[in-house]
């Protein structure tokens, strides 16, 4: 594999995941190559990727943004294409010269190109956890049906991952993800009440775009993580845990049935997982710093708590409601969380909308594309 390029499209380029990845894109040019790009609001930094990687494919995610992107490639002497919308980020994901598609995009709007990407029978590197989620029973068919690999990045199931790797299914008792805790770990649910969304934009430990950061605040984060592990690794729900570990050093665990625990550490930076990912089975020499546990001293771990945050409760019961228990999950929250970072309800309400949105939900399995999207939209339109 290392004497050939891989080349690489790359869907939320601008975010912070997307910018890791370029890190380490850009540390192995005899091994990476960026064949395509999609970027969403931040059309500056676009432009600035544009001219350093030289892709074949740009795409925005509106039409507002492609005019000022056309003009500056134009002003600089490039000739690339420039796509909009979700036809633009499905012609990134599906590039005739991608073997490696990152999907790194925030939200529902992942799912599109993510089942694209892997229809086209390119592995996936997926940060976008929304849509294994909203799909993860259809992606699972369709990679199975094409042969594309779903490659986790979130560093959570990267640890699962690795802690897998070699084993028999078989010997696997439970899958333990950790979380941090985010930054009201220890806040009485009074004090959650009066939380504002600067507050919750604070994440002790990861940077991270809002909707994630927000979602770490809630738990909601580690719920959409339970149920994504769900379909990454085929484990039952009732075999996945949740372990609160606030330094986030021990990035997940796996616990087999004789009683042995094997867990992935490092320090929290998502370019160890996209490395992992993009250099799979090989693992690349990287000159970042390292995991001192001698200067750490201690590690801390503790019992997730269900009552302060109910996201980990209604995953439960999400999940017990089939996909359209996940759908509904993700979308309520969705919205939920735009409607508190504009100030129209507060931190606890978003718990508390996504609970009322599940109560109408009856339990219903799809298996296209299109009633799922249909069923995600009809819950976006009960909440508006
Ligand atoms: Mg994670």
């Amino acid at each position: 594999m290392s004497e050939s390029v891989k080349k690489i499209a790359l869907l939320g380029a601008t975010g912070s995941i997307g910018r890791s990845s370029l890190d380490i894109i850009s540390r192995f040019p005899e091994r990476y190559q960026v064949v395509a790009l999609g970027g969403g609001r931040n059309i500056r930094e676009l432009i600035a990727l544009a001219r350093r990687f030289q892709p074949q494919l740009l795409a925005v995610q509106e039409e507002a943004g492609a005019g000022e992107l056309i003009q500056a490639l134009r002003d600089c002497g490039l000739s690339i294409p420039v796509m909009v919308g979700q036809s633009g980020a499905v012609a990134v994901a599906t590039h005739p010269q991608a073997d490696i598609v990152i999907a790194a995009m925030v939200g529902a709007v992942g799912l599109e190109p993510t089942h694209a990407a892997l229809k086209a029978g390119k592995d996936v590197a997926l940060a976008n956890k929304e849509s294994m989620v909203m799909a993860g029973r259809l992606l699972n068919q369709v990679a199975a049906a094409t042969g594309a690999a779903i490659l986790p990045l979130d560093s959570e199931h990267s640890a699962i991952w690795q802690a897998l790797n070699g084993e028999p299914k078989k010997g696997v008792e439970k899958l333990i993800l950790t979380a941090s805790g985010g930054p009201f770990r220890d806040f009485s649910l009074a004090e959650m009440g009066q939380v504002t969304p600067a507050q919750a934009m604070r994440h002790p430990r990861w940077e991270m775009g809002p909707k994630i950061t927000i979602d770490s605040a809630t738990m909601m984060n580690k719920a959409l993580e339970i149920i994504e592990a769900r379909w990454l690794f085929d484990v039952v729900p009732e075999r996945i845990e949740v372990l609160v570990h606030p330094q986030s050093i021990v990035h997940s665990l796996v616990e087999y049935v004789d009683g042995s625990v094997l867990a992935q550490l490092g320090l929290p930076d998502m370019r160890l997982p996209i490395a992992y990912a993009l250099a799979y089975p090989e693992r690349l020499v990287l000159d970042l710093p390292k995991l001192d546990l001698a200067a750490l001293g201690q590690l801390d771990f503790f019992e997730a708590d269900a009552k302060r945050f109910p996201a980990l409760r209604l995953v439960r019961q999400a999940l017990a409601a089939g996909d359209s228990g996940a759908i509904a999950f993700n979308a309520a929250n969705e919205v939920a969380v735009e409607r508190f970072r504009q100030g129209e309800i507060g931190f606890l309400e978003i718990a508390e909308s996504v609970e009322k949105v599940l109560n109408t939900v009856t339990r219903e399995d799809f298996s296209t594309l299109t009633e799922i999207l249909d069923f995600d939209k009809k819950i976006r339109h009960l909440m508006s």
